[in-house]
């Protein structure tokens, strides 16, 4: 018996190994194992079995790691299809399948924490008399039954020594014992019940169920992945909820992605409360990046041995081992951070739906604002359409004001970051003891920091990009690359030092400045990621603005979603055509997501709440139809416009970037890369079958009847952390055709050794 063993060192290849004797048995596709590489010894995946082998003189295996198949087949397939799909090396993809945690740990039980336990034995003939300290000690134990030693000492403010007396009469057993890492355990969660569903909720839930009554084997017509539709607010959530149940109820297990931002305790709570009791109890299993090394670990076991059959996460939560799967839940599905920046570069959402397909599990995709792609999808009958088009609460849509800036910055000699209008409307909130919460996209004091004589603007060394102001640090810093400077006192251009250099533009920092002197008595607090550094902050801050301790919440888009504070009636948004900006196709797509999410924060209580949008340019189609909660007219119009340019949804995008230190070299390789490209293009297709034919790669691009080539050009983004980009643009209906040409072209492409080139299907960042 051989092994095909794809080892974690990135070759793009995988080795053959014999199977001793002593292993066989325990060798199975998706095992851990170690195996002897040249001098060294490393540790791969198995990912196929087979009875011969094209090589001779095989090595063996050397060990099998852990009891169980870290990677289960269907996972396996999963990875390949990523490493095929986003054109990456297989074991880049098997890599991400896998928790680091989880990888990390060489041996059986290593990840498991160990601690002592004191255990109330059995009692054996008459209870002893027992000294008072004991007795206390005993009756602590024996109501728990079991407890943790350092727990028990705490509450019974006691040593080792008088537990260790217990043991010594046999009263007492002290072990150690594996301990879960609960990253819940200190919160006490209420379970709750199933609600009563209106009937917009009814009918999607029922076409839901009856996707999933569908065994997969069955010829299926319909399609089972669906989106749904509805406004924050609408009761999708409780949809999720009734549908995990249902998937329970068929002995099955399911996966809820969720954005990272909107992963917060209240979100985790409303699904473990919602299972830990009653008959379909079962753990929920959270895995999120704030986890520590080892509660990551503990949460992908309790899923891989059966015992947590739900999990919620955000993106790498696709690769659960959840057997046999149900349900796959994407919630606020138009997310961008579903997109991994990094090699693989999958979009998990899209994951998902492959997912899907392959193991027979229904989709739900969930949105107040689809993106573009989904809602395409509904329109082409790929996905079907689920909408919940009203308020559970029958809460009127907050009325939303777009306040022109244009006029507010003449009257006031220059950009205010207040509207006279939204000072009023914060007012009124503070004098009737309500909550406001203001939304600026950008940390910071300022922007930039511009002399207002020569123009200099403060740039990163590294990067080309304007250094952020930040005030109370007196630091000028880089968001890309962290690089930190002190604010100069005289403008930095030899020829000018002008000692009154200026800080242009507005950030959240500023904002909260200002709010202090316009509204002395408001207390005031702020959201960023320069202000939530710790893992608590988020939580405290958020806990003090939701029992009134707070007057004003000024944020980034950290406090653009999934918070419900009734007493919010007012929602300000500082610069709302800031992102409108972005040299992105995608810009405004992004605008009115953000002004439907960040307008959704108000009027969540009794009183119906206001939003008022300061904008530069109020009648852009993304602002306006944002106001009028117009989600379908702002699809028509932006699909025109997508149409015209043959922008995805109607193509896929494949963007090839070229990095290096130096400007030139990076520039000639994607001028070579674009000639590769445009030559394998021009290929006639008669040279197939002769004698010096090209090679294959070639005649495949040559098949591409819509394939655009754009570039290269600079990267919007030219220099970051001191690299150079230059990228290429590829535009096709048939995007896995692409990637597979693409793969072959980058095996036989020649770089010079300090350019990189990085592909990214699909990309969500053109930056
Ligand atoms: P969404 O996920 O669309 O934002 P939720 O599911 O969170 O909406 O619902 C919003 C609020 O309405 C929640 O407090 C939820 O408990 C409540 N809710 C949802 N469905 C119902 C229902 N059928 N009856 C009563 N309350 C509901
Ligand atoms: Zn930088």
């Amino acid at each position: 018996m051989i092994a095909r063993v794809s080892l974690e060192i990135a070759l793009r290849k995988e080795f053959d190994y014999s199977i001793p004797p002593g292993l066989i048995g325990q060798v199975e596709v998706g095992s851990r194992v170690q195996v002897p590489f040249g001098p060294r010894k490393i540790y791969g995946c198995v990912t196929a079995l087979a009875g011969e082998s094209a090589r001779a003189n095989l090595k063996p295996i050397l060990k099998v790691i852990g009891a169980q198949t870290m990677v289960t087949p269907k996972v396996l397939q999963l990875a390949r299809w990523i490493a095929e799909y986003y054109c990456c090396a297989p074991e880049t993809a098997l890599k991400s399948v896998l928790p680091e945690a989880v990888r990390k740990k060489r041996e059986t039980d290593e990840g498991w924490k160990r601690q002592l336990f004191a255990r109330a034995l059995p009692p054996t003939g008459e209870f002893p008399r027992l000294p008072k300290r004991q007795q206390e000690v005993w009756n602590l134990i024996e109501e728990r039954r079991e407890i943790l030693l350092t727990e028990l000492l705490e509450l019974a403010e006691t040593t080792a020594a008088t537990v260790r007396k217990l043991e010594d009469r046999g009263l007492v057993e002290i072990s150690s014992e594996i301990s879960e890492r609960d990253p819940y355990a200190r919160e006490h969660i209420l379970p709750s019940r199933p609600l009563l569903l209106n009937p917009a909720q009814v009918t999607a839930l029922q076409r839901v169920k009856t996707a999933m009554d569908k065994s997969p084997s069955t010829l299926n017509p319909q399609p089972s992945t669906f989106l749904l539709h509805g406004v924050t607010g609408s009761g999708k959530t409780e949809i999720y909820l009734q549908a995990l149940a249902h998937a329970l109820e068929q002995g099955k297990g399911a996966i809820v992605l969720v954005p990272e931002i909107s992963l917060t305790p209240q979100t985790v709570e409303r699904f473990k409360a919602r299972f830990s009791s009653g008959k379909l109890q079962t753990l929920v299993a959270v895995l999120h990046s704030h986890l520590s090394t080892g509660e990551r670990h503990d949460e992908w076991h309790k899923i891989r041995q059966g015992r947590a059959r739900i999990v919620i996460g955000a993106r790498s939560a696709i690769f659960a081992p959840v057997e046999p799967l149900g349900l796959i839940i994407v919630d606020e599905e138009h997310e961008h951070t579903y997109k991994q920046e990094e090699a693989p570069r999958y979009h998990a959402r899209d994951v998902a739906i492959m997912r899907g397909q392959m193991e027979g599990a229904v989709v739900v995709l969930g949105s107040a604002t689809p993106s573009l792609e989904s809602y395409y999808n509904c329109k082409k009958g790929k996905y079907a359409l689920l909408e919940l088009p009203e308020r559970v609460d029958n809460q009127k849509m907050p009325h939303v004001r777009v306040v022109d800036m244009r006029q507010a910055a003449y009257k006031e000699k220059g950009p205010p970051i207040f509207s006279p209008q939204l000072k009023e409307a914060i007012t009124q909130r503070l004098e009737r003891g309500e909550q406001t919460i203001l939304f600026l996209n950008r940390r910071g004091y300022s922007t930039a920091l511009q002399c207002p004589k020569c123009g200099y603007v403060a740039q990163c060394p590294n990067c080309s990009l304007a250094l952020t102001y930040h005030r109370i640090e007196q630091k000028l810093s880089c968001h890309i690359c962290g690089h930190n400077e002190k604010v100069p006192s005289v403008c930095p251009n030899p020829k000018c030092k002008n000692p009154a250099i200026r800080y242009a533009g507005t950030g959240t920092q500023k904002v909260e400045e200002l709010l202090g002197k316009l509204f002395p008595t408001a207390r005031v607090r702020r959201m960023d990621a320069d202000t939530m550094k710790r893992k608590d902050d988020y939580r405290k801050t958020l806990g003090d603005f939701r029992v009134g301790k707070t007057d004003i919440l000024v944020g980034t888009q950290m406090i653009a979603k999934g918070l419900h504070f009734p007493n919010v009636t007012l929602v300000g948004i500082i610069y709302a055509d800031l992102a409108l900006h972005q040299p992105d196709f995608r810009a405004g797509e992004r605008t009115f997501q953000l002004l439907t999410q960040v307008a959704g924060r108000a009027g969540r209580g009794d009183v119906e709440g206001e939003v008022f949008v300061q904008a530069f340019a109020p009648f852009h189609p993304a602002i306006q139809y944002a106001r009028r909660h117009d989600f379908t007219g702002f699809y028509e119009q932006e699909m025109e416009f997508r149409e015209q340019l043959k922008y995805p949804p109607l193509s896929r995008i494949a963007l090839l970037t070229l990095k290096g230190r130096n400007e030139d070299k990076v520039k000639f390789s994607a001028e070579h890369l674009r000639k590769v490209l445009g030559s394998a293009v021009q290929i006639p297709q008669s040279t197939a079958g002769t004698a010096n034919a090209k090679p294959d790669h070639e005649l495949k691009i040559a098949d591409f009847r819509d394939l655009v080539i754009a570039g290269p050009a600079p990267a919007p983004l030219l220099r970051a952390e001191q690299f150079y980009r230059y990228q290429i643009m590829l535009r096709t209906r048939a995007m896995s055709k692409l990637s597979q040409a693409l793969a072959k072209i980058i095996e036989t492409l020649a770089l010079p050794d300090d350019v990189t080139l990085a592909v990214d299907i699909d990309p969500v960042n053109l930056g």
